[in-house]
């Protein structure tokens, strides 16, 4: 095991750093572990530590590890999603995070209805600065916000948001681009948790913060973090 990170412990640490985090901001956080890129055993280790929620970015490598994996693990898609690869991780995913345009929509009701089952998702807002990153622009999710919108995806419960913060040091300017997804959260509360509720479940879930800026995020309201590097090590691809 040499030169590998020690998983468990760093699970355990940041578990328990998220719960302190949840406490002090008077709500629930849960914990993703962002597993992309490493191997079984890495996931293994926070496994056995207790870990059930891991999050991966490429189709292939979460359909290979949910096939391989203990099968009360839940699959977080946190990736960009194309739509010509939904039908491959529609089977095992418990949740979409980075629903960032209709197509995708419209392809995800298309699968899930095909299956007979019905997919949560989080649409993915733009936060950031950065024009690399993904989601909806606030006039596109105020388009969003009609429920007679849902009325095309009865197979779909959009249960909340997620957004990805400018990769920067200006703490400034991430915690302001969290409160703004925070606020756009709060806005659509009334007409997404009908939609929501109709289908069984809530507008609940809140998604932001990764290794550098979740206990910023946490404080500005999320209650879903996505830690990878800070639980299994550094990756040796680049961040996508
Ligand atoms: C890789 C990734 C993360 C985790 O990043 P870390 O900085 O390693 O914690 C979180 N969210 C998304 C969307 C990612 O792609």
């Amino acid at each position: 095991m040499t030169g590998r990170h020690p998983v468990k412990g760093n699970l355990l640490a940041v578990q328990a750093q998220v719960d302190e985090r949840a406490q002090e901001a008077g709500h629930e956080v849960h914990l993703v572990a962002v597993s992309k890129t490493k191997p079984d055993e890495d996931l293994l280790a926070a496994y056995g530590a207790g870990q059930r929620d891991f999050g991966e970015n490429r189709v292939q490598e979460l359909v290979g590890k949910a096939g391989r994996l203990p099968q009360d693990i839940r699959w977080h898609m946190i990736g960009h999603i194309q739509t010509n690869k939904i039908k491959d991780f529609l089977p095992c995913v418990h949740l979409v995070h980075g629903v960032d345009r209709v197509k995708v929509l419209d392809v995800m009701e298309r699968e899930a209805a095909k299956l007979d089952r019905t997919v949560d998702l989080l649409l993915q807002v733009h936060i950031a600065t950065e024009s690399t990153k993904f989601g909806f622009s606030p006039e596109e999710l105020h388009d969003l916000a009609q429920p007679e919108v849902w009325e095309a995806y009865p197979h779909l419960r959009p249960v909340g948001l997620m957004g990805m913060a400018t990769f920067t040091d200006d703490q400034v300017q991430v915690r302001g681009e969290f409160k703004s997804l925070r606020t756009f959260f709060q806005d659509l509360q009334n007409p997404m948790a009908a939609v929501a509720s109709a289908r069984g479940a809530g507008w609940h879930t809140l998604s932001m913060g990764m290794s550098g800026d979740w206990p910023l995020a946490v404080e500005e309201g999320s209650t879903m973090v996505r830690v990878g590097s800070a639980i299994f090590g550094v990756r040796n691809t680049p961040k996508p």
